[in-house]
């Protein structure tokens, strides 16, 4: 059972490797055509593959962006969870000469 939970474990990080490595091609990729064509005046109107490429890639970029956003927003809302509730120290509020270790017989 232990092997199997290892070998899954393995596969689903492969897989995360795999999506990040195209995630990051994707957003070069895209930013590297846009820059390419920066300076493209279209004589066509309706039918330009670089007008069609063009909105493609920052569509791409567009919704890479927002799904990061939104990554980053609920990585650093559960890092800041995590820190704080391990730097979280109980401690009573209620204190009373006994839990001072005053001594009453004086
Ligand atoms: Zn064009």
């Amino acid at each position: 059972m232990k092997e199997r939970t290892t070998s899954i474990s393995s596969f689903n990080k492969v897989l995360a490797l795999v999506a990040l490595v195209a995630t990051v091609f994707m957003v070069l990729f895209s930013t590297f055509m846009l820059s390419e064509h920066a300076a493209h005046h279209c004589n066509h109107a309706d039918s330009c593959p670089i007008c069609t490429l063009i909105v493609q890639c920052q569509q791409n970029i567009k919704t890479i962006g927002s799904g990061l956003i939104v990554a980053t927003a609920l990585f650093v809302l559960a890092y800041v969870i995590v820190k704080a509730e391990d730097s979280f120290e109980y401690q009573s509020v209620q204190t009373t000469l006994v839990s001072q270790k005053i001594r009453l017989d004086n």
